[in-house]
């Protein structure tokens, strides 16, 4: 048995719930108005960490939780159907969340950056990738601190 195996399975049971009853009737109006930009880090998912349930925001994951220029092309994207479609609409706000201990600092190691580079990425868009502090690369409210992982211990 495959973890697919089991996530499949979970899937079944959680189709089988009431769910439908707390979804937001417009997919890119969320019950929260919130579009939230996060890590990828398995240990930052917003659901936990920020309490949010099933159609409470729109949740959009990269690495380091930076701005790239696919989530922006989606933030547009959304943007623009809601003002085209859903005009009275209230307005999402928008959560840039980066946490310590974030492994896109790696980016800014100078071993690792230099042979990624040896791949076709750019050194200079690696190092600005890395969140090495985020109290610096999103000043403000929404700065997760996460626990060291097991490795670090
Ligand atoms: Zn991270």
């Amino acid at each position: 048995m495959s973890n697919f195996d089991e996530l499949l399975e979970n899937n079944k049971r959680f189709a089988a719930t009431d769910f439908k009853d707390h979804l937001p009737e417009i997919p890119f109006l969320p019950n929260r108005q919130v579009y939230v930009l996060t890590c990828i880090d398995p240990r930052v998912d917003p659901a936990a960490v920020l309490g949010l349930r099933l159609g409470d925001a729109i949740v959009a994951r990269t690495v380091g939780g930076r701005a790239n220029p696919s989530f922006l092309d989606d933030l547009a994207w959304i943007s623009y159907l809601h003002e085209t479609l859903t005009p009275d609409a209230d307005w999402f706000e928008i959560a840039v969340i980066h946490h310590t201990d974030c492994g896109s600092a790696l980016m800014a190691d100078d071993k690792l950056n230099h042979d990624f580079t040896q791949r076709g990425f750019e050194e200079e868009m690696l190092r600005a990738t890395a969140v090495t502090d985020p109290a610096v690369t999103v000043s403000g409210r929404l700065t997760l601190v996460v626990p060291p992982s097991s490795r670090d211990r």
